[in-house]
């Protein structure tokens, strides 16, 4: 270990905050991480992380970075319930209308909640002996030195007193209603440039039971949205007894939380995999749903001035769409990065950190935004470049319809595991030219046409009896 520093701090508690105060714990003789939040005695949703009442996919770049940092980690998780499986082999997934061929792979997929995904990595960071965590405990504002040019500590209020905790380093991972940007105002440098790309996602989710038949063994199944209706799904093992459900679209064309048009809106979805849970799985919870209005990226790489002994990651720098998944991923990969950063020490530190971030941050921005950008409502930029790989990545769904090694070759991408050049290698082109001219038959168009709008009027009419 070398030494950087005695003390650091990092704001917020959750998957960015936790991962970073484990990479940082190498470098600091000791790390703080303050949480506004008290921690849950078992593993249930928390106030200060309501998204973590919905689907939350782990993909598999995000379960090997958490696993480098804490060896052991997925069988902890696996022996609380969760669920370890083939992310191409173990999930039906669906882009672009039509479901991909699905072959056993190589890609690990960890599945549970939200709030056991985070438990565990909590655990094992507070069990390292030079980190604690402070509940209860909200920062309201930074220490700089006297000349603004350093960040020395953070003003917190935990319960009804205030007091200052110094540091050597500060790490903002309070997510994406960060107030990095008006504390770096505040003291006299510039807010970092706002990218936001509306989407206006309403989630919908709910749990059900599980039995070990449905989706014939399988343990999730995904709907990226596509036209003509846009609307996404999905269906998550959370544990042997229990999926979770979360379906919604853009703009407001979100699912009710009415028992009969929920399962009209499920039924509307291009495959009749989640339908049959909702219709037919016993429910488990009430219906609970999350407004995300938009893809959002600062860019702090950007800024020429930034103060000393402070850094920002997680959803404070990026949010995506969560309909991708990126969310986690993203955040270990930065923490990832944050510890390649500190082993050269803490010099020009920010520049280097935000550069590093930025280029990790690029391809999930790029494939969120990109694939949101193919709903014509959403405004952003249509480049030529994106026109062609939106086009390019349906032609592809074709062939992969009925191409395993195509599939998965797409999925090894969406799962930030590979970079996108993958999928434009001559063997791919190739595969992709050869799918699409040889005309298979869609692998459920009947089911898109037919059954899915049989489904939808036998909700409603249902509805209109009840
Ligand atoms: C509906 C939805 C579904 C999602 N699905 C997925 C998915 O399938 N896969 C995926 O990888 N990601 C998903 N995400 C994204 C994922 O939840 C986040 O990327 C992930 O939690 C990392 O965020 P974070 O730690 O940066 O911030 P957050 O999770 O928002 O946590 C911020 C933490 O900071 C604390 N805090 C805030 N302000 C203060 C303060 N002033 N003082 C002290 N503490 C403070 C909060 O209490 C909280 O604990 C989804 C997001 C949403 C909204």
């Amino acid at each position: 270990m070398k030494r950087i520093g005695e003390h650091a701090v990092v704001i917020g508690a959750s998957m960015a905050g936790l991962l970073a105060a484990r990479a940082l714990a190498d470098f600091y003789g000791t790390v703080t991480v303050l949480e506004r939040d008290a921690f849950t005695v078992s593993d249930i949703p928390r106030k200060g992380v309501p998204q973590g009442r919905h689907a939350h996919g782990l993909l598999a770049r995000g379960r090997s970075v958490i696993e480098q940092f804490f060896p052991g980690w997925t069988d902890e998780v696996v022996a609380a319930g969760g669920a370890r499986g083939d992310i191409a082999g173990d999930v039906s997934w669906i882009g672009h209308g039509v479901t991909i061929k699905s072959a056993p792979s190589d890609l690990v997929g960890l599945l549970a909640s939200r709030p056991v995904l985070e438990g565990h990595v909590r655990r094992r960071l507070l069990q390292l002996p030079n980190v604690r965590a402070i509940e209860n405990c909200t920062v309201q504002g930074l220490v700089a030195g006297d000349d603004n040019a350093a960040i020395r500590g953070v003003r917190v209020k935990i319960g009804s007193s205030e007091e200052i905790i110094d540091a050597d380093l500060v790490v903002d991972a309070s997510g994406r209603g960060s107030s990095s940007p008006a504390w770096l105002e505040s003291l006299g440098y510039a807010r970092p440039e706002e990218e936001r790309i509306e989407i206006g996602i309403v989630y919908t989710t709910r749990v059900y039971r599980r039995r070990p038949t449905d989706l014939n063994g399988k343990y999730a199944v995904v709907v990226a949205g596509s036209g003509p209706n846009w609307r996404n799904g999905v269906v998550l093992y959370q544990t042997e007894d229990r999926w979770i459900v979360s379906i919604g679209g853009f703009f407001g064309d979100h699912a009710a939380d009415d028992e009969l048009l929920f399962a009209a809106y499920a039924g509307s979805l291009p495959t009749s995999e989640i339908y049959d849970i909702v219709a037919h799985a016993e429910p488990l919870s009430d219906f609970v749903s999350y407004r995300y209005p938009a893809n959002l990226r600062r860019r702090y790489e950007k800024l020429k001035d930034f103060p000393k002994g402070y850094l920002v990651l997680g959803d404070a720098v990026c949010s995506f769409n969560p309909v991708y998944g990126q969310g986690m991923t993203v955040a270990a990969q930065e923490a990832a990065l944050l510890q390649q950063c500190l082993e050269a020490g803490d010099a020009d530190l920010a520049r280097r950190f935000f550069v590093a971030a930025k280029d990790a941050i690029d391809v999930p921005w790029d494939i969120a935004v990109g694939n949101d950008l193919r709903h014509p409502k959403v405004v952003g930029p249509r480049s030529p470049k994106v026109r062609f790989i939106n086009w390019y990545i349906g032609k592809l769904h074709m062939a992969a319809r009925n191409d395993a090694e195509l599939a998965t070759a797409f999925l090894r991408v969406a799962n930030l595991e590979a970079p996108p050049t993958l999928l434009l290698s001559p063997a791919n082109l190739l595969r992709v030219i050869r799918g699409n001219l040889s005309r298979a038959k869609p692998s459920h168009g009947a089911d898109r046409a037919g059954r899915v709008s049989d489904l939808s009027a036998e909700a409603r009419r249902a509805k209109a009896e009840a």
